[in-house]
């Protein structure tokens, strides 16, 4: 199957299928094709009709749109969210009327100097509105060419969307560039959508490597899950005077912000060190440790049961610390891994005196 027969298949199933009649089709003008584009990012077709018919009646050219107050274009765009694409198509309007003299500039490095605008979306403003053979790479070309292709890799990966536009240059016709660029983004938005592509009335089903491999819908792959982060290893200091035991509370960020946790440690030593100021305390001992998975990593926790014969009135004074009585359990913020340790039997069988 040659490379023009694709674009050849696509611009006939254009001529048949595709959208003629949208807004932006009609009267078109590198300024109206604009305003579509940006409106129809992350938007669809039959949201943004009514939107564009309001903003186009009220900003019927690009002065209009330059010199109007940005509370009314923001106005004008309430409901469609996304409002730094409001505010970008304001910019961009004003610098078209300070820098290009109010014409919308042809030249493509231009139009992706414009505040909002990125390679794709210039392309499809100078293509769709002038005929200038560009191509473009919007979510559903993408979703289009990364299960033709059945490219390996997350398309919003660097490599993975540069191999995508290498295929895009190669792929867009050097004629009938406007209605290629309609028909892919049209194929994408009716016929390959991202749940329930309809494979039998796809013109390029014939060599489509994602239908061959039986699996349209894994195609783009999805952002790859980050990984979780392996171990990281925490000595917890189980200190403990008759019924009580030591808790400080963590800082409000972090893991386990502003709740109540066993002192931690990085190594044995620091606990050790940290225990010198009480000279009276008895060996640490160690008790059963256990594994806690963060969203980010794992801590594997190793505690150290400690027992405190006598406590000075100093010692209780300290203020972010918490003297925990099992018997009588303050109502404060506890970790989980605290609560789980605090309910290890071996807390509750020793008692020093
Ligand atoms: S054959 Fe199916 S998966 Fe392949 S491009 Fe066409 S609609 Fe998409």
């Amino acid at each position: 199957m040659s490379i023009t027969s694709f674009a050849e298949r696509v611009l006939a199933w254009y001529e048949l299928h595709g959208r003629k009649t949208l807004p932006w089709q009609q009267d078109k003008s590198p300024y109206r094709v604009w305003v579509s584009e940006i409106m129809l990012q992350q938007t669809q077709v039959t949201t943004v009709i009514p939107y564009y018919e309001r903003f186009m009646a009220r900003f019927p050219d690009l002065l209009a749109l330059a010199n109007a107050k940005p509370d009314e274009v923001l106005h004008l765009w309430t409901g469609l969210g996304y409002y730094a694409r409001a505010r970008n198509l304001h910019k961009a309007a004003q610098v078209i009327r300070d820098q290009f003299h109010g014409q919308f500039p042809e030249q493509f490095e231009q139009v992706l100097s414009l505040p909002g605008i990125g390679r794709s979306t210039a392309g499809a403003v100078l293509s769709l509105s002038l005929g200038q053979r560009h191509g473009i790479l919007d979510g559903n070309v993408k979703r289009v060419l990364a299960r033709w292709l059945a490219q390996e890799g997350w398309p919003g990966k660097k490599a993975v969307e540069e191999q995508l536009w290498q295929q895009v240059a190669t792929l867009t016709p050097e004629q009938q560039v406007t209605q290629y660029n309609q028909a892919m983004m049209d194929l994408g938005a009716t016929i390959c959508t991202r749940s329930k592509p309809q494979c039998e009335l796809c013109p390029v089903q014939a060599d489509c490597q994602a239908l061959a491999l039986g699996t349209p819908t894994a195609f783009p792959h999805s952002k790859p899950k980050k990984t979780v982060q392996p171990e990281k290893t925490s000595h917890f200091l189980l200190l403990k005077h008759q019924q009580q035991l030591l808790l400080v509370q963590r800082p409000p960020h972090g893991i386990w912000g502003g709740l109540y946790c066993f002192p931690e440690f990085s190594n044995k030593q620091a606990l050790n060190d940290w225990l010198m100021r009480y000279p009276e305390a008895t060996a640490p001992t160690p008790l059963p440790g256990f594994r806690h998975t963060f969203s980010h990593f794992h801590l594997d926790i190793i505690p150290w049961l400690v027992e405190l014969p006598t406590i000075t009135p100093e010692i209780m004074a300290v203020t972010d610390r918490l003297w925990y009585n099992l018997e009588q359990p303050a109502t404060v913020g506890l970790a989980a891994a605290t609560s789980k340790l605090l309910a290890y039997p071996q807390l509750q069988q020793r008692n020093t005196r």
